[in-house]
């Protein structure tokens, strides 16, 4: 349920409803607007009925239920847009984030060279894997510790933010020390041991889709690390399974909208694992950007013919120069204007 607090209430009013909602059995969760108060209660097993009474209560506009299952995570509990602090870098604000950087970090030299390479095409967060989980065990798992060490020295000496991925629970301390904002992985979106974990930690999540995810599922999955107690969550659309196998997955643009309309948390583009290509990062980056997403990850490789993973996808220095000016580039809003144009002047010709 939501106490929606009338713009007049006051502090003491609201008080008081946090109060009675805990004495329901709830855990109260307030989000403070720039004209009224929204509480919302979390939880089961609360005495539902006591809730609704608060309709009566001083200060009380209205008592309506939650529509949907996940609850912190919706706009119907915090209408405006959350903003995240990546090591510095915010994330949501309405600027376009770019991090980037190599699928695994295999080498100082790998990662220094792409570090600097993305940073002076504009990229604020680099992204490098230290534990990969790969479908294969005879693939490449990355270099683990030694990896954390290096995202750690190249970040400061660049002073970019690191994100890199989690994927047990006993890492999860470890890589609090080392990187910025810790990466859950699309294979572990419903690993909840993780989530919960997560919850309690003190950094930003980056919570990718699973591939076979409903948007209600990934939803809920940030759900998780919300009622837990980590507001900081940036969710990342990196395709989904789907017919087409031209493409390594499918980059879902649409459930990406449908997560910004149902969620006020930031949602970034993944166009490496979304189409597995080369060739579709610059096009489905430009289409994210046009569509109103927070950001992207990109992965960026020296040598992409040798990379240890992800090879196929990652571009080189020079192909994420292009991807950023692309990206810099104007849209095409002068054919659509100069096609309305001639249409509203043909109309008033007839
Ligand atoms: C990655 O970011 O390299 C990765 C393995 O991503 P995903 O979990 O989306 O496959
Ligand atoms: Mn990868």
């Amino acid at each position: 349920m939501i106490v929606n607090m009338s713009e007049k209430a006051t502090e003491q009013e609201i008080n008081h409803i946090i109060e009675r909602i805990r004495e329901a059995g709830y855990q109260p969760h307030v989000t403070r607007g720039t004209e009224r108060t929204i509480v919302a209660c979390v939880g089961s097993g609360g005495r539902r009925h006591e809730l609704e009474s608060l309709a009566a209560a001083a200060g009380v506009t209205e008592v309506v239920p939650i529509a949907q299952p996940f609850k912190l995570v919706s706009r119907q509990v915090k209408p405006q847009r959350s903003t995240i602090n990546v090591g510095g870098v915010t994330i949501g604000d309405g600027t376009f984030v770019v991090m980037a950087g190599p699928c695994s970090v295999e080498s100082r030299e790998q990662l220094f060279s792409t570090a600097n390479a993305i940073k002076a095409a504009g990229a604020t967060i680099l992204r490098g894997g230290a534990y990969k989980p790969r479908t294969s065990p005879y693939e490449f798992q990355g270099l683990g510790v030694e990896a954390l060490r290096l995202l750690r020295e190249v970040r400061e000496e660049t002073g970019m933010p690191v994100v890199t991925e989690v994927m047990s629970t006993e890492d999860v301390d470890l890589i609090c020390e080392h990187a910025d904002m810790l990466q859950v992985g699309a294979r572990n979106m419903q690993n909840f041991a993780l989530l919960r974990r997560l919850a309690t930690a003190k950094k930003p999540i980056l919570l990718k889709r699973g591939p076979s995810a409903s948007v209600k599922e990934w939803l809920l999955a940030a759900e998780y690390l919300l009622a837990g107690g980590n507001p900081d969550v940036v969710l990342c659309e990196r395709g989904i399974k789907t017919f087409e196998t031209e493409t390594r997955n499918t980059l879902d643009l649409a459930s990406l909208a449908l997560a910004r309309e149902l969620s006020h948390l930031p949602v970034v583009a993944d166009p490496s694992h979304g189409t597995g290509r080369r060739s579709l990062i610059a096009p489905m980056s430009r289409a994210a950007a046009a569509m109103g997403a927070d950001g992207l990850i990109v992965e960026v490789h020296p040598c992409p013919e040798r990379a240890l993973s992800d090879g196929a996808q990652s571009l080189d220095f020079e192909g994420f120069r292009q991807l950023m000016d692309a990206l810099a580039a104007p849209m095409r809003p002068a054919t659509v204007l100069a096609g309305s144009a001639a249409r509203a002047g043909s109309q008033l010709r007839a």
